[in-house]
């Protein structure tokens, strides 16, 4: 079977391609089935909604089994904010970053836990069959913006728990063996199998 990953986020293609690198199917593109230019509004009111709506207008758009995935980070000073509303926080990575830090200015350390929360959606095309699978992973949101190159979006302000760095300082492979992203992979492989 090929299976289209359903986004344009270079961050999370890399992710997704070692995650399912063993998976009995092959990983194509956006860009392969003539989507480079599609974009989808995330304008569901819950992850799993967004997740939803993101792999069912690829897969009626390429008319092939689509993979998508919606993701927020929920900060617990915040009421669970920016949630949902995670990538429409502010208009680069940077800037979202920089926005929660400011938010918590003053906020002491015990105070700062968080999680980012995973949900991964498989659609057939034509409104077909859905499957989903969640990942969750704690941890707490940095002082400033953690030294690193590696990951994408919150990654250099996120502390998983367990560690004292963010997560644009360690590596793939580690990220994905304990993330939202991984966990939510892990969980959806044998679902997969009677897709
Ligand atoms: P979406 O799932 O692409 O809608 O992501 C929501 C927001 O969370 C965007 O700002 C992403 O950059 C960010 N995001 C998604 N996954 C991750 C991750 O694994 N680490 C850090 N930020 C992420």
């Amino acid at each position: 079977m090929d299976l289209i990953l359903g986004s344009h986020n270079k961050g999370k293609l890399r992710e997704y391609k070692a995650l399912l690198a063993d998976a009995p199917f092959t990983l194509r593109l956006l860009d392969e089935v003539g989507l480079a230019a599609f974009d989808v509004q995330e304008t569901g009111e819950t992850i799993e909604a967004n997740a939803l709506l993101k792999a069912r207008a690829y897969a009626n758009a390429c008319h092939m089994p689509v993979l998508a995935d919606d993701t927020g980070l929920e900060v617990d000073a915040l009421d669970g904010g920016p949630g949902v509303y995670s990538a429409r926080y502010g208009s680069s990575d940077r800037e979202r970053c920089q926005r929660l830090l400011s938010e918590l200015f003053n906020v002491p350390q015990e105070a700062r836990s968080a999680r980012f929360v995973c949900v991964i959606a498989v659609a057939r095309p034509n409104n077909g069959q859905t499957i989903t699978a969640r990942g969750v992973v704690e941890g707490r949101i940095a002082f400033s913006m953690g030294q690193g190159s590696e990951g994408f979006g919150y990654d250099r302000i996120f502390i998983p728990d367990g560690y004292d760095v963010t997560w644009n300082a360690i590596s793939l492979a580690e990220k994905n063996h304990i993330s939202h992203r991984g966990r939510a992979a892990r969980a959806l492989l044998p679902l997969l199998s009677h897709f």
